[in-house]
């Protein structure tokens, strides 16, 4: 049984009282919630991470990084590695979001090394993959989707390549008020977990959490979630309004 996994990405907003501010909210919300049940995380902007994390603490919010660089140390001016982000007290990094491939230009090579180090560094990555509303009306998503999963998880282990969750993000639905339906959801997440099996194994594909993500909200997410293979979320507009996102973590509590 795959426990829920709802991941709040807050993109570059908040500051250093609001990203305290919604933990703090977070966590009041959370009193009434079976813990046991769903795995929380929000993932701020890099300069509040110490901040959020200590906001968290004693609590079961789980922190994460919106993004890693794939080098220990050294001259990479502006950039953050594993040890760093763990060395702040986080446990997640996001790898690939669409954002990085598509307005900074990241490519599947550079994810894949990010996606290594983060593993090695002790983290576990959030690698999001998929397609760009033109690929999609062209028929590819599938190719585009498995390409991503292949490449972004070359290399590595089942041992090593367990830490991570998959979050399928269709690039058209992130950030536009456009969520997949719900069977466009289901057979883009189907289609990952038959490529787990073939890339590792069935064990493997059935232990994954594959996350749905875009436009994500109270109203959709109990039908997302519905779906075998839908096994969290990760959220961004509406994890900075701190009612809905509680109402989507609410929601995808199995009953
Ligand atoms: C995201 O940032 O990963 C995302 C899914 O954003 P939104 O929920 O705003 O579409």
């Amino acid at each position: 049984m795959r426990r829920p996994f709802i991941a709040g990405n807050w993109k570059m907003n908040t500051d250093s009282h609001s990203g305290p501010e919604l933990v703090k909210a977070l966590r009041q919300g959370l009193a009434q919630v079976d813990m046991s049940k769903v795995d929380v995380a929000v993932i701020p902007p890099f300069v509040y991470l110490a901040q959020v994390v200590n906001a968290a603490r004693n609590s079961r919010i789980a922190v994460g990084a919106q993004d890693i660089y794939y080098e220990p140390k050294g001259a990479f001016t502006g950039e953050i590695s594993a040890a760093m982000i763990k060395d702040v007290g986080c446990n997640y990094c996001l790898c690939g979001h669409s954002e990085r491939r598509h307005v900074i230009g990241e490519t599947d090579e550079l994810i894949n090394k990010k996606v290594a180090a983060a593993i090695n560094g002790g983290l576990l990555p959030i690698l999001c993959v998929g397609e760009l509303l033109e690929e999609r009306e062209a028929g590819k998503t599938n190719e585009i989707v498995e390409r991503q999963v292949r490449k972004g998880l070359e290399g590595l282990s089942a041992e090593k390549a367990a830490a991570v969750t998959l979050a399928y993000e269709p690039v058209w639905a992130i950030g536009t008020g456009k969520t997949a339906t719900s069977d466009q959801a289901q057979e883009v997440h189907a289609m990952i977990r038959e490529l787990l099996v073939k890339l590792y194994d069935k064990s493997f594909a059935d232990d994954m959490r594959i996350q749905y993500g875009g436009s994500a909200k109270p109203e959709n997410a109990a039908e997302l979630m519905a779906n075998e293979d839908v096994d969290g979320l990760l959220v961004g507009g509406a994890s900075l309004k701190m009612d809905d996102f509680l109402a989507i973590i609410n929601a995808s509590i199995p009953a």
